[in-house]
């Protein structure tokens, strides 16, 4: 690119890149460097609400495909990333759940100081303030007839109401709080970057995929990337944050030499840091989709009709403008949990059809409810086909390889079925659910077939003191100088809930960390 310096590169504008970067340059004596593979996104599926699944596989999208899942019979899932400015956060479906407090404690108990949910919590406040202001969030403008039906059916089934889950209590049943303002999503692009994208010491270049790490020793100095067909490279006199992602992140530590010294000597890759965990440690949240044909001629397709979409551009109200799920519930499955396993996602649509390979948008009227497995023990891995970094990255997330997981899920599918079977729900259904009457053969028969991704990838960069730790609690890259690594891969394990506010919490405390000057710790500093 330029022979000119900067203080900091940021690789990735997605939900912590775009944080981090916006708040660096809050310094006006720093120059920060943020570049973004893809380009500014700007796209009217990226802003109404209920239109994002038409991104899948467009030019906004990294489209990436996993591995055939031998326990979900040989199934290889989808998996959509955002391309773009705002990253994935500009085409998810914008529920804002902060986790629960198990979960940052849980990470500072494995030795990750300052990651509790207690020193979290001004992270999640300064990220909600720039998001929503003051009012401490919205749910959906308009909600569905089968959403309220939902909530009346699972409070009569014996879930707690809850009115937002980012409270003291995450238990419950209610209404998600939603990334959106007036009718229209509001990504992390939108929140962070928009407002401060004139200042002259930020840079934010488009169309710049990274390919690599510039070293000085074991220094990293700078980064490399393509763009438009040429090589560029910028340097970097502070650090270099990675914030790609939970794929592409470990891929890029991979194609920099900083993995497993075996695997990447294999690929013909120098090797820069032996960091076996990376790209290992993969989390991800599965939901099984359990849908009713509805009595009503009513849905979430009603947002096609002319009148619709006239409501919509006059009043940012209606289909259009529902994040699609609009309501939810937290519950343990089973005695003896100190916090939630089972999250369930209410969408007044049918999602059997637009999920999965197919992304085929539903025909006909109805709703679902998706059981959603909260803490997964099966891990996966993602690894490089080849040296080349512009390969897609080989992702196998091993789904349902730990067996208690398919237990969990069970129990969820249940729950689903028993609120469905519940009135007024009961009443909207134009019949009874085909498992209501299955039993555990039959109900891991159809969680096999049917049941898909959440999108939400995790872990393959974690933070932590052991030998599969690739970040420390400072987010500073083991065995490297001037690379810390913010976005969703440094979670050890997967937040309850959705995934985007919590990297976000991430990326707010990276910055923090970075422009408090803790130092990078020097390579011989041990773990
Ligand atoms: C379809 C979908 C629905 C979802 N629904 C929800 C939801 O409702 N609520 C929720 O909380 N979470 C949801 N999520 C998950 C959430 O959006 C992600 O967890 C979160 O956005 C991840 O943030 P990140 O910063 O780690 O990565 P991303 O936001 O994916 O950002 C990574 C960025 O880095 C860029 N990049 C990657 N590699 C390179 C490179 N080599 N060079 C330059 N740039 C690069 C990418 O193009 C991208 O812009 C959903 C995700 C998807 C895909």
């Amino acid at each position: 690119m330029r022979a000119q310096g900067f203080d900091f590169i940021v690789v990735g504008a997605g939900s912590a890149g775009c944080a981090i970067a916006a708040r660096l340059a809050a310094d006006e004596s720093r120059q920060v460097l943020l570049l973004e593979a893809g380009g500014r996104g700007r796209r009217p599926e990226t802003v109404v609400p209920a239109l994002y699944s038409r991104l899948f596989r467009s030019s906004v999208d990294w489209a990436y495909r996993t591995e055939p899942q031998a326990e979900l019979n040989g199934r290889r899932l989808f998996w959509p990333r955002g391309r773009m400015l705002g990253g994935s956060s500009a085409m998810n479906d914008m529920v804002y759940v902060r986790g629960n407090a198990a979960d940052f404690d849980g990470w500072a108990a494995q030795g990750n100081d300052g990651w509790d949910h207690a020193s979290l919590l001004p992270y999640f406040r300064a990220a909600e303030a720039d998001l929503w202001g003051r009012s401490g969030g919205s749910a959906d403008r308009w909600t569905a007839p089968r959403t309220a039906d939902f909530l009346a059916a699972a409070e009569r089934a014996g879930l707690t109401g809850n009115d937002g889950f980012n409270g003291e209590h995450q238990e419950g049943v209610g209404r998600h709080r939603v990334a959106q303002i007036r009718g229209r999503r509001v990504s992390a692009a939108d929140v962070y970057l928009r407002p401060v994208v004139d200042r002259a010491n930020l840079t934010v270049v488009t169309g710049a995929r990274v390919t690599g790490l510039v070293y000085c020793g074991q220094r990293v100095v700078g980064v490399r990337w393509v763009r438009h067909g040429h090589a560029e490279h910028a340097r970097a006199t502070s650090e270099v944050v990675l914030s790609g992602g939970a794929v592409n992140t470990p891929a890029l530590l991979m194609a920099s030499g900083i993995g497993d010294a075996a695997e990447l000597r294999r690929l013909g890759i120098d090797v820069r840091a032996d960091l076996p965990g990376v790209g290992r440690n993969l989390q991800d949240h599965l939901m099984v989709p359990m849908c009713w044909r509805s009595v009503e001629p009513t849905s979430l397709i009603d947002g096609r009709r002319p009148g619709r979409i006239l409501e919509y551009l006059r009043h940012r109200s209606g289909p259009l403008s529902s994040n699609i799920g609009q309501a939810g519930a937290f519950v343990r499955s089973r005695s003896g949990l100190d916090a939630p396993d089972l999250q369930l996602v209410f969408a007044p649509v049918l999602l059997d059809g637009i999920r999965d390979e197919r992304v085929v948008e539903p025909t006909e009227h109805g709703y679902s409810i998706g059981a959603v497995l909260l803490q997964p023990g099966s891990r996966g891995r993602i690894t490089l086909r080849s040296a080349d970094p512009l390969a897609a990255p080989r992702i196998d997330p091993g789904y349902l390889t730990d067996p208690a997981d398919l237990a969990t899920l069970v129990r969820g599918v249940r729950l689903a079925l028993r609120i469905g079977g519940t009135a007024p729900l009961a009443g909207a259904a134009k019949a009874p659910h085909r498992l209501a009457d299955a039993d555990d053969d039959q109900l891991i028969s159809a969680i096999r077939a049917g049941i898909d991704t959440m999108f939400h990838p995790v872990g393959t960069a974690r933070m932590g003191c052991d030998e599969f730790a690739v970040v420390d609690s400072t987010l500073a890259v083991h065995g490297v100088e001037g690379l810390r690594v913010a976005d969703a891969s440094v979670m050890p394990t997967i937040t309850r809930g959705n995934t985007h506010a919590p990297v976000t919490a991430i990326a707010e405390r990276a910055a923090d960390l970075i422009l408090r000057g803790t130092p990078v710790p020097q390579t011989a500093g041990g773990r």
